[in-house]
């Protein structure tokens, strides 16, 4: 199923979209008590799935009659974020980012701050009074989907809610001028995800899924996640024998090569550019540079 969080009549709403993808349930249409999709995920019943799943099938309020925002609009956590996890980019970011390295033995994390999240068709502010470097990075993102505490990596996808397509955008400057990640990254509006998150029984596991980046129609990103030098399952083992992630922690897993800084010249976002990230199931994330 793909959950969604829109506007509509003014209001917040949650809920699902129809298969056919041309409309949307929200709960409070369902007469389902959840004040939120992140109130959802915490608290849902397998009896409320099945409700859910009767509705997909049917016609709704149409989409086009709603603005979709971002699946959790404002996470109760700051994203946890993985660096250089597909060697590609390793590599290609060796050449514009001093804290990178081609060695892979342990995974690299670090926290992006996201206090509100821009959805599908929100505007990226430009930032170009602090930052002149504005990058893209197309990665998919985990949702985890029930309280994971000392979880073992063969059990891990049972923890996974959903997947959805991330933007890690990035302003190389601030990143490069701080020797840190964690400013450069957590700009107003640098947190982009959506349209809508895809529950994990919509996919195979280990995933292998195509995902792509592109600027004004132009590929620059074409990899795949099984790629991934650290996956998913991975992930949650290694993060959850020390720290326990709780349902609706957001997990971004690193983006591949092809980033407008590794391009001489660099060829990062300018405004009025049309970034889009694509996921094999997941939908494009489509924003504009304001
Ligand atoms: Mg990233």
């Amino acid at each position: 199923m793909k959950f969604a969080t829109w506007i509509q009549d003014g209001v917040e709403e949650a809920g699902i979209l129809s298969g056919d993808l041309r409309s949307v349930h929200s709960f409070k249409s369902l007469n389902l008590g959840y004040q939120s999709l992140l109130d959802f995920i915490m608290r849902r019943t397998s009896a409320d799935m099945e409700k859910l799943r009767a509705a997909e099938a049917k016609g709704g309020t149409p989409v086009s009659a709603v603005a979709l925002e971002a699946p959790i609009p404002a996470p109760h956590h700051d994203i946890i974020c993985l660096g250089l996890n597909y060697m590609d980019h390793a590599k290609e970011a060796g050449a514009f980012d001093i804290t990178a390295d081609e060695k892979r033995e342990k995974s690299v994390y670090f926290s992006k701050r996201t206090v509100r999240a821009l959805g599908p068709n929100g505007i990226i502010e430009n930032h170009f009074d602090i930052n002149g470097r504005l990058d893209y990075e197309a990665e998919l993102a985990i949702i985890i989907g029930k309280d994971a505490k000392r979880v073992k990596r063969e059990n891990a996808w049972d923890y996974i809610f959903g997947l959805c397509c991330f933007n890690d955008i990035s302003g190389r400057d601030l990143q490069h001028a701080h020797k840190q990640w964690y400013f450069g990254k957590s700009l107003d509006t640098f947190t982009a995800y959506g349209p809508y998150i895809v529950t994990l029984d919509e996919f195979k596991t280990p995933l292998a899924l195509k995902i792509q980046s592109r600027i004004n129609g132009e590929v620059r990103q074409n990899g795949n996640t099984k790629a991934l030098i650290f996956p998913p399952d991975f992930i949650i083992e290694e993060l959850s024998a020390g720290m326990t992630l709780d349902a609706g922690t957001i997990i971004a897993t690193g983006t591949p090569a092809g980033v407008g800084a590794a391009f001489t010249p660099h060829r990062c976002m300018q405004s009025g550019d049309v970034c889009e990230i694509e996921i094999e199931g997941c939908g494009v994330l489509r924003n504009t540079v304001g």
